[in-house]
């Protein structure tokens, strides 16, 4: 039988490409990182066209390698050129309305034959090359032509939808077509079918889902006779990827459900039964409801695993104190993992705040039912690093708050009994593996894990990158909770943006603050500061060129964002702004420098900062009511959805203007108004992915690597993930270690590998 990881060059045989030279397909194949049978055979086709469908011209996007479809026009005669020597023949081509012209070069007329062949006038050839304009006409440079395959039963060709694969330069789209073909008809002789060709989906599977057999369904998708079939081979693959990694998240599941934990209890009069006492606020009902889940989950002897999700401003931090201090309650102590300094510290500021003298354990004056709440960041000297190190291996530190200094090695906790990740989506499945490990190592079992989101996501993206979790939402938000109205400026408007500064003196003139938020530090920064996150670009950019070679952009260089140093000028110059306490808030600050501006904002002793995204998360101000975001247009709608929640926490409604100068209806100004119309984070966070190509969602698209999804949308294709979820599950709860199912297993093991797994734990 035909061994499909074997190399390509033992599997294709060197042939012909039809002008006379001798080609090495495999060589070829390599440029688009395919090396064996298997690879090949899963490198589907980007798009179908139906035949005599013909690729419009004017859609093109210069720079890019493309395959068209088009009519041959006009083939030109030989003329010799006029620099130096040579000859060249134009031919033209038209999807009957733009045309779109290619030139050949040859030393002498007579040596056309060869790539003129495909070029009949009248007939449909398919084209791949780089897209360009000069003087006005389109221009195809160097490209490979084949005539528009045809099928072999010529009835039939009407309504065989016509595949079209990711193009380079380096290989063209026939030498994919041909050698997926050959390797085909070679399986096919093989009888491949029969011999249950690499089935990896159980038997029950397939059939309760009325699946095609994989081979038929790789047929369908290269060599579709049909649309219907193309649909049923789709759907197929699509099935496999879904539940191939929802088996990979499903074993990872069940490898710690059934591992010890210590169970953890409050009791009643413990840390957490005295904090309830003092709470100034009753819970939401989502609080109490999901408390009450967590309380359940780490009393028992095995390890919680739960994602908490909730809203901006649910109150998420308190869900996860609570848990924290039951977790002290039952001798244990709790790790929190922030991603940035300014989040750690900012935990631990509200955390010590919370608590009060209950933060003040061991000390005198301080509550005899408290413990210690410590930092350790990587900013930290060396003697107060000594002493939180040396708080959280006594076990002194019922609760550690920390960066990715948590996860150094000469950190030691007496007794871990529970991990909280804020913003897990920041940090890899094997950071929060590193720090559990560290809670094993005691001896007491696997510490429980509390996960939490900053915004919210979609359930089935939940599904698909935390699969390995349960889910708690909170769903309410606390009362008191006032109306921000949200408005979209237009930058370029100088009337508008007065009126912008103005709002920020009427609201310091009722004694409250305002944040003004910039993409970056300095005006000579070509990075966007403090992890701005690139806000989706404004067309999807050209397919990442496997062979490394990034394509040449036609588009034109953004004008740079307004930095904090320039926008900090204009509120301390602008007539309406100029007498206001203004200061500046970014990650190039001192540590000691971030605190002292921001206490000094808590407190009511300056009326403005002029800031980076540092006051993204967590920043707590309940006097604050202004958000003025300049160049709006540059930030993701998460991203903007975080900075408005900044505003409207205390009671006061609250402003938040979005300045931007992009035109409202290009795809920054669409994100701009959906914002402006809703508050509800769960359709926001719909949208953002949406926009989002789906390579962009799971993290694949930087690295270069194929995503090991290519059918399967996080958002297109929820029904299927949520079916391949609840199939894999089952099948894992009987046959944990898929000893029954080596062909699963073998396709978990080599499709859900290093990069892929950790890129399931971020976004
Ligand atoms: P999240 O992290 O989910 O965005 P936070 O935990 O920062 O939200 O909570 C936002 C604010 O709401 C905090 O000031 C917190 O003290 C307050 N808060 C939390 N729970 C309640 C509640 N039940 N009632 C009133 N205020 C609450
Ligand atoms: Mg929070």
């Amino acid at each position: 039988m035909l061994d499909l990881d074997a190399p390509l060059s033992s599997l294709l045989p060197r042939a012909g490409d039809g002008t006379g030279k001798n080609a090495d397909p495999a060589k070829w194949l390599s440029h688009l990182g395919l090396e064996t049978g298997r690879d090949l055979l899963w490198h589907l086709p980007r798009r179908y066209l139906d035949r005599g469908e013909l690729t419009a011209i004017r859609e093109l996007t210069v720079g890019e390698d493309v395959t068209i479809v088009a009519q041959v026009q006009d083939v030109g005669k030989p003329q010799p050129l006029r620099q130096r020597s040579g000859w060249r023949v134009v031919v033209t081509l038209s999807d009957g309305r733009d045309r779109i012209t290619t030139t050949f070069f040859m030393a002498t007329p007579h040596q056309f034959g060869p790539v003129l062949k495909p070029f009949v006038p009248g007939a449909l050839v398919m084209a791949s090359g780089r897209a360009g304009q000069f003087n006005g006409t389109w221009q195809l440079d160097k490209p490979t032509v084949e005539p528009v395959p045809q099928g072999a039963d010529a009835g039939a060709l009407a309504e065989a939808p016509l595949p079209l694969y990711p193009a380079t330069r380096d290989c063209p789209s026939y030498v994919v077509r041909a050698s997926v073909g050959t390797l085909l008809d070679r399986l096919a002789e093989d009888g491949g079918e029969q011999q249950g060709f690499d089935e990896p989906l159980p038997a029950d599977v397939v059939a309760g889902e009325g699946l095609l057999p994989p081979l038929a369904a790789l047929e369908a998708v290269h060599r579709p006779r049909d649309r219907a079939q193309l649909a049923a081979g789709q759907d197929r693959l699509r099935f496999e990827e879904a539940f191939v990694l929802q088996t990979a998240l499903a074993l990872r599941r069940a490898s710690t459900v059934t591992q010890a934990a210590a169970p953890r209890t409050a009791s009643a009069d413990g840390i957490a039964a005295a904090f309830d006492e003092r709470l100034p606020f009753p819970l939401t009902g989502a609080q109490r409801r999901v408390g009450e889940e967590i309380a359940a989950e780490l009393a028992r002897p095995h390890p919680m695993q739960r994602l908490l999700q909730g809203d901006v401003g649910s109150g998420k931090t308190l869900v996860a104190l609570r848990a924290m201090l039951t977790v002290v309650d039952g001798g244990g102590q709790a790790a929190l993992l922030a991603p940035t300094e300014v989040l750690a510290a900012q935990h631990l500021r509200s955390i010590t705040g919370a608590l009060r003298d209950l933060a003040a354990g061991g000390f005198l004056g301080g509550d005899p039912r408290g413990t210690r709440v410590v930092l350790l960041t990587g900013s930290m000297g060396a003697a107060a690093r000594r002493e939180s190190l040396l708080a959280a291996a006594s076990g002194e530190a019922g609760i550690v708050v920390g960066t990715h200094a948590l996860l150094q090695e000469g950190v030691q906790f007496a007794d871990l009994g529970l991990v909280v990740v804020d913003e897990q989506h920041r940090f890899g499945v094997e950071q929060r593996d590193v720090l559990r490990r560290k809670g094993t190592e005691t001896g007491r079992g696997v510490p429980h894990l509390l996960a939490m989101t900053a915004t919210p996501i979609p359930r089935t993206v939940a599904m698909t990158l935390f699969g390995d979790l349960e889910t708690s939402v909170l769903d309410e938000l606390p009362p008191g909770r006032a109306e921000v109205q949200t408005v979209v400026v237009p930058q370029d408007k100088p009337a508008w943006v007065d009126r912008t500064w103005q709002r920020i003196a009427e609201e310091a003139a009722l004694g409250r603050q305002a944040y003004v938020v910039c993409a970056r530090i300095e005006a000579d920064d070509d990075d966007l500061a403090d992890g701005a996150e690139e806000a989706p670009q404004e067309e999807p950019p050209p397919p990442p060129a496997r062979a490394g070679k990034g394509a040449g952009g036609g588009r034109p260089k953004p004008r740079p964002p307004a930095a904090v140093s320039q926008v900090v000028e204009v509120v301390r110059t602008h007539p309406a702004t100029a007498g206001l306490r203004t200061e500046v808030l970014h990650g190039r600050l001192l540590p000691a420098e971030k605190e002292d501006v921001m206490s000094r904002f808590a407190a009511g002793e300056l009326d403005v900062v002029v800031a980076t995204t540092v006051v993204e998360v967590g920043v707590d101000v309940p006097n604050a009511s202004v958000m003025v975001v300049v160049d709006a247009d540059r930030f993701g709608i998460s991203q903007l959805h975080q900075l408005r929640g900044r505003i409207g926490r205390g009671g006061l409604p609250g402003t938040c203007l979005l300045l931007s100068g992009t035109s409202p209806d290009s795809r920054a100004g669409r994100r701009l108004k959906a914002l402006a119309r809703t508050r509800d984070g769960f359709e926001l966070a719909r949208l953002d992915l949406a926009e989002r190509r789906e390579g962009d969602v799971l993290g694949a698209a930087q690295s270069g690597e194929r995503s090991s999804l290519q059918l399967l949308g996080v958002l297109q294709h929820a029904d299927v993930i949520e079916r391949a979820r609840a199939r894999a599950r089952t099948l894992v709860e009987v046959d944990p270690d898929l000893a029954r199912h080596p062909g699963l297993a073998a396709a978990v093991a080599s499709r859900v590998t290093g990069d892929t797994a950790a890129f399931l734990g971020r976004t």
